[in-house]
């Protein structure tokens, strides 16, 4: 399908395509808005059945980018890249310079970072090849937490959304309630540490086994298979694996109260959160909820580190999402529709000065 004609295409500005036969190189960059700075977004590498699905998620993903900027009042536009292919199976060092060639050849009106498939130790290889690579530290030691992984500031967000949300909707501390996490990889499983340090009955499910088991040896955490994740009997829902976890199909079988995670485009359609509303399920808009690994990263390229500061901008997520839950409720309009209607708010701002440094 032509890319101006797809129903994901939201007035992007750019989208590059890129193949390269030696490394196996199959990608897409595609640059939403760049008003409010340079497009910042992170690198997926993901096995998609064709081409089209891949198109899909880059378009959808990169429209996220810019209202998730907006709405954490960073000066950055959204952009988003995706490889085609299986990170298990095909991710090279080879692979991953083609990619950052890709990246380089946009002389910096991209930004890229790790996303589900790539790694921070992935960002220090495409790192050799161009300087417009975020999200990563030259401190070789991964255990440090300064490491530049956004992914534990991400969880951070998620995990304060997660408990606005449940007082706001529950009434409830979080040491009362049942959560399910849907994938427990880089954030999902430092979203579980901070729920089980907080007292949260957690159960989890992954595709992946050895992600299940190092939740349920390590947290304590109940397993779960990962077909029940979205109808399990709990309080709150936490999808953090891969986008549309709220679909037509998954819909009517959903328990939970309070949907809040980390995955970037939890609904299928935007008509998704009107049943939500209908079903009294309150949920925490994804680009609001885990824009911290953004924040994170925007601090890391544009400011001097300050600790303190990130924790603040990140407490703020759970300021932001009560406003919408209490706008929602008085409008009566799902929460999606008010934040899209605030980000689009945002954006039509007259921005003169409004350029990133
Ligand atoms: P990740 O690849 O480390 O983890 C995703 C996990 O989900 C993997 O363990 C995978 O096996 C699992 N998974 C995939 N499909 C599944 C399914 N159907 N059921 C159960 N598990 C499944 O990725 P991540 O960095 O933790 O990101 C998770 C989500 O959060 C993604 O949607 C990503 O775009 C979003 N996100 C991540 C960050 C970040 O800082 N890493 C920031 C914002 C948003």
């Amino acid at each position: 399908m032509a890319v101006f004609d797809h129903p994901d295409f939201d007035n992007h500005e750019r989208v590059f395509f890129k193949t390269d036969a030696n490394s196996g190189l199959k990608a897409i960059i595609a640059i939403h808005n760049t008003q409010r700075g340079p497009a910042l977004g992170g690198c997926r590498m993901f096995p998609y059945a064709s081409s089209e699905e891949a198109l899909s998620d880059v378009l959808r993903l990169s429209r996220s980018m810019t209202y998730k900027a907006a709405m954490a009042g960073l000066q950055l536009g959204g952009g988003k890249a995706v490889i085609i292919g299986d990170p298990a199976k095909t991710k090279t060092k080879e692979l991953l310079h083609a990619m950052a060639d890709f990246v380089d050849e946009l002389s910096g009106c991209y930004i890229t970072a790790e996303d589900s498939g790539t790694l921070v130790e992935d960002m220090r290889v495409m790192a050799e090849r161009t300087r417009y690579v975020a999200g990563f530290s030259q401190d070789n030691d991964l255990a440090n937490s300064n490491s530049g992984d956004p992914s534990p500031t991400t969880a951070l967000g998620v995990f304060l959304g997660l408990k606005a949300a449940v007082d706001f909707k529950l009434g409830a501390d979080l040491q009362d309630v049942k959560i399910a996490i849907q994938g427990i990889g880089k954030v999902g499983y430092a979203l579980a540490e901070l729920l089980v340090g907080a007292g949260a009955e957690i159960l989890v499910s992954d595709i992946n086994p050895m992600n299940v088991s190092r939740a349920v040896e390590h947290l304590g955490a109940k397993e779960l298979a990962a077909t029940d994740s979205i109808c399990a009997d709990v309080d709150v829902l936490a999808p953090c694996a891969m986008g549309n976890a709220i679909n037509e199909k998954t819909l009517p079988l959903i328990k939970a109260k309070v949907i809040a995670g980390s995955a970037n485009n939890q609904l299928a359609t935007p008509e998704m959160g009107r049943e939500l509303m209908n079903m009294g399920i309150l949920y925490a808009p994804d680009y609001v909820i885990n824009a911290g690994g953004l924040i994170d990263v925007h601090n890391t390229l544009y400011c001097q580190r300050d600790e303190q500061m990130l924790q603040t901008q990140i407490q703020r997520i759970a300021d932001t999402l009560m406003c919408i839950f209490k706008r929602s409720e008085k409008e009566q309009l799902p929460t999606n529709t008010i934040v899209d209607l605030m980000a689009k708010e945002i954006l039509e701002k007259p921005s003169k000065d409004s350029k990133a440094a």
